[in-house]
This record gives structure tokens, sequence and C-alpha cells, in this order.
């Protein structure tokens, strides 16, 4: 009950103010978010790759109001292809974008965010990556799938995610199945309706084994953005079915969370990508952090009331 609540909380200013302030907070958000610079970021990218894992980079900040902003995203971005460039690192670190911060909310958004992504694309296609469309509310996603589809034409690498919360995913995920996309699957982060989605998790873990199997059966490229430790054996169940090869599929996970599953699956030869956002307007992202998990809220509440 907690989650819907707290993802409510996300989008008001006045938490924001409230908890953007309060002292103990930024030891909290450093769990899942681990530096507001490339700079600070860059020994984890180090670390990881090092371990045998790869990474995907999101630069937080989806909450932008001016086109100014959302060119200063895209310059964001630009500067941390050129940092991989230099650590030669393109070919395991992907970066993951929410076209939100790219301007999509904004009068002409849909156009704007694509001139302002097209050229992150380009960049990470000339180092020797790619670039996922990450999924926000469902309001955003016409405009997000018809930006994945026309970045497709040049760079047929661009990912997206879908959500399998929403009942329209398993359309979207036969369409994107069938034109060999590389598709992000995830159960879904953000307060939606009884009219466009699933509310129930058992509903919801259904909907993602349905979906998962239309990608692993299809053309295109799985990857299976859970922690969920039974949907992580199915996924692996399925790939075996559909004889998948270890680099015919990946799992990702979320920065600061089961870790030591990270190793793991690397360890049994599976790639593994570790979702890393970093950045200073990190509160709608840490805020979906904490309503995934209320264990993680009342942490915050507790070490709030013991440090205050
Ligand atoms: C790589 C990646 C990218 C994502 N991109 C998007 C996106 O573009 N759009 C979108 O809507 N959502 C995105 N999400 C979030 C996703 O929708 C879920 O909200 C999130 O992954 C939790 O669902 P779960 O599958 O891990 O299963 P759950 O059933 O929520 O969790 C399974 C287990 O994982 C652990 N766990 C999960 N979340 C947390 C947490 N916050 N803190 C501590 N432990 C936790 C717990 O042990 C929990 O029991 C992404 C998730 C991942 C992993």
């Amino acid at each position: 009950m907690l989650g819907p609540v707290i993802l409510a909380a996300s989008r008001s200013d006045r938490m924001r103010r409230l908890i953007s302030a309060a002292p103990v907070t930024k030891q909290v958000v450093d769990r899942f978010i681990p530096g507001e610079t490339v700079d600070d970021v860059v020994p984890i990218v180090e670390e990881r790759t090092a371990q045998g894992l790869e990474l995907t980079m999101d630069v937080v900040g989806e909450d932008i109001t001016t086109p100014d902003e959302a060119r200063a995203a895209r310059d964001a971005y630009l500067a941390l292809v050129d940092r991989l460039a230099e650590l030669e690192l393109g070919e395991r670190v992907e970066m993951s974008v929410k076209l939100s911060m790219f301007g999509q909310a904004l009068e002409g958004g849909h156009e704007l965010a694509l001139a302002n992504v097209r050229p992150v694309v380009e960049a990470a296609a000339a180092i020797g990556t790619t670039v996922t469309l990450d999924a926000e509310d469902h309001t955003t996603l016409d405009s997000m799938f018809a930006i994945h589809d026309e970045l497709r034409q040049d760079f047929p690498q661009t990912g997206c995610v879908i959500q399998a919360y929403l009942f329209r995913t398993e359309a979207d995920a036969r369409r994107l199945a069938a034109n060999g996309s590389r598709v992000r699957l995830v159960k879904g982060a953000y307060k939606e309706p009884a009219e466009v989605a699933y509310q129930q998790k058992h509903e919801i873990d259904k909907a993602y084994v349905r979906v998962l199997r239309t990608l692993m059966d299809g053309d295109g490229y799985p990857m299976i953005g859970s922690h969920d430790p039974r949907l992580i054996s199915i996924a692996q169940e399925l790939a075996r079915r559909a004889g998948r090869k270890p680099d015919e599929y990946e799992f990702q996970m979320l920065y600061g969370i089961r870790s030591d599953e990270h190793l793991r699956l690397a360890a049994e030869g599976h790639r593994m990508r570790v979702y890393t956002a970093y950045g200073t307007d990190w509160y709608g992202y840490f805020m979906r952090r904490l309503a995934e998990k209320p264990a993680n809220l009342r942490f915050f509440v507790r070490s709030m009331i013991s440090k205050g």
C-alpha cells in the first residue's frame, strides 16, 4: 500500500524540498545514486567492468522545464560519451536516457527530444556502444516508441524499455520482437491507473512471464530488467528453451540492489549489466527506489528520526 503513496509524493514539490534538504538523505541516496558527476562514477565504472560486469549509465534529471535544460541534458550525455571513449570502455558501457530530460514534455517536445537525443545516439555508436530509451509514465510511450523507430532507421541497436504492468505491453512486445529490437523488460515503476495497468503483484508477474516468452521467442535482443529471483530463473529457462546463447540476451539490475546477484550471474557466464544513475537531480529516481521496497522507506525514516 505504501508504494503508491510514495509515488504520489514523488510528484510533490513540497516533499521534494523537505526530503532533499534533510541532512540524512544523502547517505541513503548514495546507496542508489553513487555520485553527482561523471568523475564520481568513473571509479565505479572501472571497478565493475574489471569484475566482468557491463553497465548502463543514467544521468538523472527528468524534471526539466526549459529547452536550455534539455540541451544541457544532451551535453551531459555527450560529456559522458567522451569520458567512456578516453577510458576505452565504449563496448562495455551503454547509456539509458529518459526522453523527458531531453524535453519531451515541453512544447514541441516530441521533435525537441528527438533532436536532442539523436546526437547522443550518434556519439554512442561512434565509440561502439548504444542508447536505451527508458519507459516513463504511460502518457509518454507513443512518443517514445516513435522516437525509437526513427532512431533505429540509422542506429538499429538503439534499445527501448517496456513495462509488464501495462495492458498495452503484450502488443508492443510482439511488434518489437518481430522487428529485431533490443528491449529491456521491467515490471514498471510509475503510479499508473487501473484503466491502463495491472495493480496486483501476481498479475504483473504473470504478465512479465508472458511478455518475456514473446521476447525470447522473437528476433530481438531481450534484456531482463529485474531483481526478482523467480523471474530470473524463469528467464534462464525460457532462454534455454528458445535456444538462445549467453550473448543473445542479458540480465540488468540497478546499482545498489542485490549486488551479490550481479556477480553471481556474471560468474555463471551470463551477461549482466548494472544500471548506474548519477547526477544532482536525483529526487524522482530515489523516490521510485523507496516505493519499490517499503523497507527502504522504513530505513530512511528511522535514519531521519535518529539523526534528527
Ligand atoms: C535495469 C533496470 C532498468 C529499469 N528501467 C525502468 C524503466 O525504464 N521504466 C520503469 O518504469 N521501470 C524501470 N525499472 C524499474 C522496474 O520497473 C521495477 O520497479 C524494479 O525493477 C523493481 O521490480 P523487480 O522486477 O526488481 O521486482 P520486485 O518484485 O519489485 O523486487 C524483487 C526483489 O528485488 C529487490 N528489490 C527490488 N527493488 C528494490 C529496491 N528499490 N530496493 C531494494 N531492494 C529491491 C527486493 O529484494 C525484492 O524482493 C528498471 C529496473 C531495472 C532493474
